[in-house]
């Protein structure tokens, strides 16, 4: 059997900088990799609009010096296309790819309690054992489908965004039905749109979204920046969202109505999250939050020529933010093109799929091709989805039937030396999550180099230092407005699955600060054992 050091299970941006960081610090790893090259999200995601929505320059590795002064993006937001491209390009660079088996599933990992190592399991050939499992399963990479009556009647095409064919799909004359209104939707509705004879819109709980202003990266822009890109990455290393933009600088309670409008119309022009983080209390007043999301509204219904249609977009009964913001080119815009109609499926439902419609209780929409932006099971999904069992054979599925614990978001009591990247209990989703993978594996990285130093074979995280982490996530989650939506930081787009608020709201700079201090105490919160 195949014998490293370190097994990875993934080769997104989490995977590949963690297997170039084990490697400068000697040990011997290897990547496993469903998909068929590198890039993760990058890889997959490929349908018509997908790009990123942290700048580019932010969203994007800080370790090498050299790797970020000469990689050019050419837009504020880049593609889906610069974005694979760069994954490639470190891959090449780095020299990542002799350590990587692409094409196979990890299907099984099993802690072998006798000497401490992990037998990983894969779908294409026999098992790896390793001393340590790294988990760079990624927080969205398992898409949801929906349970759509009837589903398997449908004889048109049947495209998920997650899963888009690497070909492309031209829609030209087709009749196209997209079911979902998240990110992913709000980013390819305006591209169908402009290629389909029509298309419909199922939409079951408007979004709200802030426009991308995107453009061209000016020359003059990225020279300054790059001029000053160490400063920026402490800055974004320093703040709430691990982003670079000014954040938490005023209150919209404390702003006189003038005042207010002037404040929230700057960050509309500024466009994307920073609309959100701008605010100190946004996400903790209600009444902060109605008037920000009133802004917005209001907005919507200047833009959306029909009324009615207005009304169904403009977001309600959830505050903003409290489901992941969108950043969108043209979305509202898009409702004013005759081609293109909406559908409010919360109030008039899909009762049934026909090989050539999709039905909802008052009307049929004739579709040739189904669109499902129905996002992910999130944060959870890729590692329920493997057979990971611990000390003792008891398996994390099990274990987190109740809801997702995990020390710090990076390992879990039980499954002695598996760590898992950005998992449920770290700021992850809420931060830049290039900078957020790059705080794990920096951290993991340098766990594992010291317990080699102190010869110690085994690392597992305290239940009760687990359970007091995951009571202060959860505590810090009630005392703002996150929990007030059904929405997937909560796991409430899976049905079945237990209801936790997973993401640590408390900003990517406290949490560092609290990794920092652990890792000082001598990794206060684990047990590290040596040779049994
Ligand atoms: C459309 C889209 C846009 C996004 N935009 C942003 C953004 O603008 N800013 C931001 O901060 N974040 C964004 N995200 C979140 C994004 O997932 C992260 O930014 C980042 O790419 C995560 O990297 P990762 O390596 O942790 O996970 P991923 O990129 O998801 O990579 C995980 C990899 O693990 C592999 N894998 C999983 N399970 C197994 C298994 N059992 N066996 C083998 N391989 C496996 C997968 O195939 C995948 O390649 C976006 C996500 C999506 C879906």
């Amino acid at each position: 059997m195949e014998q490293q050091d370190v097994v990875i299970v993934g080769a997104g941006f989490a995977g590949m900088y963690m297997l170039h960081r084990l490697r400068g610090s000697g040990w011997r790893a290897r990547i496993i990799e469903a998909g068929g090259g590198v890039g993760g999200t990058w890889y997959w995601n490929r349908y018509p609009g997908a790009r990123c929505d942290v700048e580019s320059m932010s969203y994007s590795y800080s370790f090498s010096e050299e790797l970020q002064q000469e990689w050019t993006w050419p837009h504020r937001y880049a593609t889906q296309p610069d974005i694979l491209r760069y994954a490639n390009h470190v891959a090449d660079r780095f020299d990542l790819r002799k350590d990587i088996t692409f094409d196979t599933r990890v299907i099984s990992a099993i802690f072998d309690d006798r000497d401490g190592h992990w037998v990983v399991g894969t779908d294409t050939k026999g098992g790896i054992r390793a001393r340590y499992v790294i988990m760079a399963t990624g927080c969205l990479s398992v898409p949801k489908i929906p349970d759509l009556p009837g589903l398997q009647e449908f004889r048109g095409r049947l495209l998920h965004t997650a899963n888009w064919p690497g070909e492309g799909v031209d829609f030209s004359g087709l009749s196209v039905g997209i079911v979902g209104t998240g990110s992913s939707a709000i980013q390819s509705i305006p591209i169908i749109a402009e290629q389909a004879h029509h298309l419909t819109v199922f939409q079951r709980t408007a979004n709200f979204c802030i426009p991308a202003w995107n453009a061209p990266l000016a020359p003059e822009a990225e020279v300054e920046r790059k001029r000053n890109y160490g400063a920026l990455r402490q800055k974004s290393r320093n703040s709430y969202a691990g982003d670079y933009a000014d954040e938490y600088y005023v209150s919209i309670l404390g702003l006189t109505l003038e005042e207010r409008e002037a404040q929230f119309e700057a960050r509309w022009r500024e466009g994307g999250f920073n609309f959100q983080y701008a605010f100190a209390d946004l996400m903790e007043s209600a009444e902060a939050n109605e008037l920000a999301a009133e802004f917005v509204r209001k907005k919507i219904r200047a833009t959306v020529r029909d009324p009615r249609v207005a009304e169904l977009l403009c977001p309600k009964g959830h505050p903003l933010g409290t489901k992941r913001l969108c950043v969108d080119t043209n979305y509202y815009e898009t409702f004013n093109r005759d081609n293109v109609s909406l559908v409010d499926i919360k109030n008039d439902p899909i009762v049934a799929m026909t090989p050539g419609s999709l039905r909802t209780r008052s009307a049929d929409h004739p579709i040739d091709v189904l669109v499902l932006a129905t996002g992910f099971d999130a944060m959870t999904g890729a590692l329920t989805r493997i057979d990971i069992r611990g000390r003792d054979g008891a398996t994390l599925k099990e274990q987190w039937c109740q809801g997702a614990e995990a020390y710090l978001g990076v390992a879990i009591a039980g499954f002695p030396n598996m760590f898992v990247v950005t998992g449920p209990g770290s700021p992850s989703v809420l931060a830049n999550m290039v900078l957020a993978c790059e705080q794990h594996v920096e951290w993991i990285t340098d766990l594992l180099d010291h317990a080699r130093s102190k010869g110690i074979e085994r690392i597992e995280a305290n239940p009760q230092a687990q359970k007091e982490w995951a009571r202060q996530v959860t505590q810090s989650a009630a005392r703002t407005l996150y929990p007030k939506a059904d929405s997937w930081y909560l796991g409430a787009n899976v049905p079945g699955k237990p209801r936790v608020f997973m993401p640590y709201v408390e900003g990517f700079n406290v949490y560092t600060g609290i990794c920092q201090k652990i890792a000082a105490k001598g990794y206060e919160g684990f047990h590290l054992t040596g040779a049994q």
